[in-house]
């Protein structure tokens, strides 16, 4: 067997562990993956810390991953080595009723995720079976690409695919200064949406402008959704999106929202409480979004390839840093995404 380097997660709440593993055994209809570079994001945070469902320890995680195909499997024929891609997490399974309605990262047969039921990027080399893999373009580094099969593209399914945005509508932006808020900004702008932002510190609302808020909002003023109705002709906004998950956030949120309007949970807990009155008298729409397909994914490819889209990296660190990586999350100081470079 040959031996590679990983980062492991053996106990949770626990650092992960740079270790030599055996090269992963790919299947038949999988290709051997060396990473070049891997996203982190705040549910690599909560899977270190239990709170996710995973396979059981030890588990290598990361799911946002960019690289070369090393070796294919025999029944492969898309691909070849040598061939720069990036991999879409989830293994639908194409056939059933959601899969079949556009929808598969709600599939009836989900085989599972990358990084999550099965061994992950946070490693020199990933199996990944061939139906998961995009074509790199060749104008796009590693790095940018390994921002986009979460941090645009989740955005991009919830903003576009669930939420439905249109131009002009007003869309709230809760947590927009980010990791994925800052591309969620950029797709507003693109879709023609009315931004507003709310983030909490001087820093990210300066980021917010940056990225292309028309209006920034200080969360930390507690009374911020009044902000949001003065700024809305007293209407509401027309959609809240949730990237930070807290009770306030929620309550603010439902707030901020107008008559029929949509709070959209892209951060999520497993319980929350909400106004549930208001809900009624105001016939709110309550929006689960999941993660992105692969469609999704090649979309937002071509929106980065086009310009309209600009990956935001907050850091660049190596495969041993992944652990600092997780506290710099836990810290809310990035300034994007966070993506580790795997030699
Ligand atoms: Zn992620
Ligand atoms: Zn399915």
């Amino acid at each position: 067997m040959v031996v590679t380097k990983a980062m492991v997660l053996r106990e949770f709440n626990r650092p992960l562990v740079l270790e030599e593993v055996d090269r992963p055994v790919f299947g038949e209809d999988e290709v051997l993956l060396k990473v070049k570079a891997a996203g982190v994001c705040g549910t690599d945070l909560k899977i270190q810390q239990g709170l996710v469902p995973t396979k059981e320890l030890p588990l290598i995680p990361g799911h946002e991953v960019a690289g070369v195909v090393a070796a294919t499997g025999e029944k492969v024929c898309q691909f070849r080595a040598g061939d720069e891609v990036l991999v879409s997490f989830y293994l639908p399974c194409n056939r059933c009723r959601t899969c079949l309605s556009g929808r598969q990262t709600i599939c009836e047969n989900l085989r599972g995720r990358i990084g999550f039921e099965f061994n992950g990027g946070f490693a020199e080399y990933v199996a990944v079976p061939e139906a998961c893999l995009l074509p790199k373009p060749p104008t796009l580094t590693f790095r940018q690409a390994a921002v986009i099969p979460d941090a645009i593209a989740t955005c991009y399914h919830a903003l576009v695919k669930r939420a439905k945005v249109k131009a002009g509508d007003d869309l709230l932006l809760i947590g927009a200064g980010g990791g994925l808020g800052l591309h969620a900004l950029q797709l507003a702008r693109w879709l023609g949406a009315r931004t507003i932002g709310v983030d909490v510190s001087a820093e990210k609302l300066q980021l917010m402008q940056e990225y292309g808020a028309e209006i920034v909002i200080d969360g930390r003023d507690p009374d911020w959704s009044s902000r949001v109705l003065a700024c809305t002709g007293g209407h509401g906004a027309r959609h809240a999106v949730n990237f930070v998950y807290h009770e306030q956030s929620i309550a603010g949120a439902i707030k901020a929202l107008g008559k029929g309007g949509q709070l959209v949970m892209v951060a999520y807990a497993p319980e929350f409480k909400f106004d549930a009155l208001r809900a009624h008298l105001f016939e709110l729409d309550l929006l689960g979004t999941r993660a992105a397909t692969k469609d999704d994914i090649a979309e937002c490819l071509s929106l980065v390839v086009a310009g309209k889209v600009e990956p935001v990296i907050g850091e660049v660190l190596k495969l041993e840093d992944l652990n600092e990586g997780l506290q710099l999350i836990k810290n809310g100081n990035l300034k994007g995404r966070l993506v580790l470079d795997i030699e």
